[in-house]
């Protein structure tokens, strides 16, 4: 087989599985964020008759969005949840609240903390997971510990309380934080946090620095601004890895120096979530070593080990040897749920379906006063021969009037 058909078949632009028809019912969903819940809500409306259970270990969903000027603005809104049971009743399907500890592919079941559920299709959209191990941290309880006290919040959204509150708390000295390697979730996001640190920081006058450790080149609409409007407040260290850090004496350990803290904002590198790694659905590279992310297919998001199971959303593995993965966003996440909901209305019908690629659009904060944005469209298309082309278009919008909240409520309104 040449190397072209191995990566066509292995990121799914091939077909590799006859279409199923299925005379059963059942879709189990893991995972209520972006990609699961627009999957639950998006099978509901196309397929009342399907039995659909959603399994998450949290009560309620809660968004990153718009969420990196609530962690520094005095008396913003409260934080907004939705519980999935409300949101259970309200579209149809059950809600399991439990961890999944275990997907046997073989007998088609997922197995929870609160029993075995079978299923006839499976939807895995569990996000990701932090691998401090890259760092040289093993003992889970020191994991605990980190991530108690100096998570920079990029797993979960429900710990974005702790993090404002530790923020809150935060009165002066050195103020790290570490950037994850690419791939990572929402690319502009922790840019644009540091941004609104910096600004806090600045206009509150607390006599504190911001260190970031990035080992990817910087945003360059970030670049300016951060290193000449808050060159008071930022340092930063160009293409710096970590390379293991040391909670007794709050520091970090670069390829150049050991770096001390008094607070941190620490984000190992990402990888897909656990509960991928326990199913042996992670995409092996070259030699056989883990990818950190899915094996799926590019257009279709069905694993290679099961037609009937797809992969959504962040845990998302490699689907172009061009551009590499699709941006971990919650848009794309939604758009592969809505994706897969509509692949598994038509198969359970019968009837052929054509993949339906997604998208992104992205309003980022590139300036705080005075207030700009710049909104990213990213978009797909195939280009023929099972190969995707992907188009990334950055607009300035100088005068923003709510766009950006615009977007999430129209975003809400599909799946909550
Ligand atoms: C700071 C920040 C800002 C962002 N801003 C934006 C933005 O403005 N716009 C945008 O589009 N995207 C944004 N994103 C990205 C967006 O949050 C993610 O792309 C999106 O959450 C991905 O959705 P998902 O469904 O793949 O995973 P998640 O939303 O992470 O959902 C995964 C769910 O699975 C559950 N789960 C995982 N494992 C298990 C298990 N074993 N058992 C039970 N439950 C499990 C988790 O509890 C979680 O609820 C931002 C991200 C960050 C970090």
């Amino acid at each position: 087989m040449t190397n072209r058909r191995q990566f066509l078949l292995a990121a799914g632009l091939l077909s590799l599985l006859p279409p199923v028809f299925a005379a059963n019912r059942r879709v189990v969903i893991v995972g209520g964020g972006w990609g699961g819940l627009a999957a639950a809500s998006q099978l509901r409306q196309l397929v009342p008759e399907l039995e659909v259970t959603l399994v998450d270990r949290q009560p309620a969903f809660m968004s990153f969005a718009l969420s990196n000027r609530w962690l520094v603005e005095a008396g913003a809104a409260p934080w907004a949840r939705h519980d999935y049971a409300g949101l259970a009743k309200k579209h149809g399907y059950r809600f399991v609240q439990g961890d999944v500890t275990e997907v046997a592919i073989a007998q088609r079941n997922v197995v929870t903390t609160h029993g075995v559920l079978p299923y006839d299709w499976l939807v895995l959209a569990p996000g990701i997971r932090e691998n401090w191990s890259a760092w040289q941290v093993e003992d889970p309880q020191a994991i605990a510990e980190l991530r108690r006290r100096h998570s920079g919040v990029m797993q979960s959204a429900a710990d974005l309380p702790a993090l404002k509150q530790r923020l809150a708390n935060f009165k002066g000295g050195d103020l790290l934080m570490t950037i994850p390697p690419a791939p990572f979730r929402c690319p502009p996001a922790p840019y644009e946090r540091a941004l609104f640190i910096a600004w806090w920081l600045k206009t509150q006058k607390i006599p504190g620095k911001l260190v970031i450790i990035d080992p990817n080149p910087m945003m360059p609409a970030f670049r300016n601004i951060l290193l000449d409007r808050y060159k008071d407040q930022v340092t930063y260290l160009d293409h710096a890895k970590v390379r293991s850090v040391d909670l007794v004496r709050q520091s970090v350990s670069t390829d150049i120096d050991d770096i001390r803290f008094d607070e941190a904002l620490l984000c190992p590198p990402q990888q897909a979530a656990d509960v991928l790694w326990q199913s042996g659905l992670i995409r092996p590279e070259e030699g056989g070593k883990p990818s950190g992310w899915a094996a799926q297919g590019a257009t279709d998001f069905r694993s290679a080990a099961d037609g009937r199971v797809f992969v959504i959303g962040d845990a998302a593995g490699l689907v172009s040897p061009q551009f590499g993965y699709f941006p971990k966003t919650g848009q794309v996440a939604s758009r592969m749920g809505q994706a897969v909901a509509r692949q598994i209305a038509a198969q359970a019908a019968g009837k052929p379906q054509t993949p339906l690629l997604p998208e992104s659009v992205c309003h980022v904060t590139s300036s705080i006063e005075p207030l700009e944005n710049i909104r990213i469209d990213t978009s797909y298309r195939d280009r023929g021969d099972g190969f995707l082309i992907q188009t990334v278009k950055q607009t300035r919008n100088p005068n923003p009037a709510g766009e950006d909240a615009a977007w999430a409520a129209a975003m809400y309104r599909e799946f909550l």
